[in-house]
């Protein structure tokens, strides 16, 4: 074993009081902004009934247990090791910066969705002193990176169809994942299944998704991205108004116009647009598709797509000003079958994709279907974007 993990193994050995009781630690399957997680073999996963007890997980209310010194389960185990069918878990160690809110958040989430087979339930959590581990079943999994360039339209579909399953059950339960992206659900493209995680972001939903109360905040949000120093006129050089704030979690290059422009009441919607960045980045072969340094930057990537009249209208939905003097900025911006058709002439593509791929668009009744599905997901306008629901029922996921 490479010994920085090893000595990384041994130190959350040592901080975390009775882990190494329970779970036999494997290897290190991710580190993102908010947590390392580790592959563990569980030793008390429960061999009677082939099942964790999905129940004991923690509910908001109580405080999270501890692990105990050597259970009863654990120590018949052990004894039986050699006979007992492994089973392997993901354990999410969330780093001790995190607030207690936020962990706390996190874990309700996960718990509220345990019943959900598209969705990683949260199997228990266990608290040491200031560190908390959230334990998920572990699911083998591909990189997006490694697949996404290789696998066929009528493959992907069903990519789409699993991480759509699993959105409209975060959605009925009112809740935004708002980080939906490749490394938050675990692919396996030999079953075809994968499993959404990382609720990290997540919230519940406002009560009324269906009203925007943008518009009554007044015009005060100005999206300018003016490039040269010639006089704009027209706005006040310091606006005395305080800064509109609202919530823009997510990830660059995920996030929906309307977190973009600050919007105060946002929807389920939102997930629906990432997931059609996703379908964006399969259809043309670029991974990451936008890749914006700042929110300014990511919304003109977006306006030289759909165009500035559009993304103005969009703003006035969200009582924001659209603004620029960028010449090349198209007024009425492309069709997405232009936009993914560039893409694919101008990206360094191997040969064999690249031809199947642009054959696909000229003549696969499949590859209209898929550019139907994709324009209603990356509706720049929240309330005509496709519902998780009404995705699922789009006859680009027909028969599969
Ligand atoms: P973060 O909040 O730090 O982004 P995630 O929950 O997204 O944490 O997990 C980070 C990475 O760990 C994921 O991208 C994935 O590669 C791996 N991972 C998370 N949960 C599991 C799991 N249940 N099974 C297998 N791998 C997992
Ligand atoms: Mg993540």
């Amino acid at each position: 074993m490479d010994p920085q993990l090893a000595e990384e193994f041994d130190s959350f050995e040592h901080s975390f009081k009775n882990i190494a009781n329970r779970f036999r630690l494997v290897s290190k399957i991710g580190e993102g902004t908010f947590s390392s997680v580790y592959k563990a073999e569980d030793m008390e996963y429960d061999v009677f009934d082939n099942s964790w007890d999905l129940d004991r997980s923690p509910d908001g209310k109580r405080p999270l247990s501890t692990i105990d010194a050597l259970s009863p389960i654990a120590k018949r185990q052990k004894k039986s090791c050699t006979s007992r069918r492994k089973k392997y878990v993901a354990i999410k160690r969330i780093y001790v910066t995190s607030s207690p809110q936020r962990i706390l958040n996190e874990l309700v989430l996960l718990h509220t969705l345990s019943k959900c087979d598209s969705i990683a339930p949260l199997v228990t959590a266990f608290r040491s002193q200031d560190q908390v581990v959230a334990i998920l079943p572990y699911y083998k999994h591909a990189d997006y990176r490694a697949f996404y360039r290789q696998l066929p339209l009528s493959e992907f579909k069903y990519y789409m169809k699993s991480l759509l399953t699993a959105l409209e059950n975060v959605h009925l339960n009112g809740i935004l994942h708002r980080d939906v992206k490749p490394t938050n659900f675990l692919y396996d493209p030999e079953k075809r299944r994968g499993v959404l995680v990382d609720f990290g972001l997540a919230e519940r939903e406002s009560l009324d998704p269906s009203y925007c109360s943008c518009r009554g905040y007044g015009e005060n949000n100005r999206i300018r991205h003016i490039t040269d120093r010639q006089p704009t006129g027209g706005y006040l050089k310091n606006d005395p108004r305080p800064g509109r704030r609202a919530n823009r979690a997510g990830t660059r290059g995920f996030r929906a116009p309307e977190v973009l422009l600050k919007c105060l009441n946002q929807t389920t919607k939102i997930d629906m647009w990432s997931a059609g960045v996703i379908l964006l980045s399969f259809m043309s072969k670029r991974f990451p598709f936008f890749n914006s340094a700042d929110d300014i930057d990511a919304m003109i990537e977006i306006a030289s797509i759909f165009g500035k009249s559009k993304i103005s209208s969009c703003a006035r939905l969200h009582g924001s000003v659209f603004d620029t003097n960028i010449p090349t900025l198209p007024d009425r911006g492309f069709e997405l079958e232009e936009i993914v058709d560039w893409a694919l002439s101008g990206a360094e593509v191997d040969d064999e994709s690249e031809t199947s791929t642009r054959s696909h668009i000229d003549e696969d009744p499949e590859t209209d279907l898929a550019f139907d599905f994709l324009t209603k997901c990356l509706e720049v306008d929240f309330r005509k974007r496709m519902s998780a629901e009404q995705a699922l029922r789009h006859n680009f996921l027909a028969g599969i």
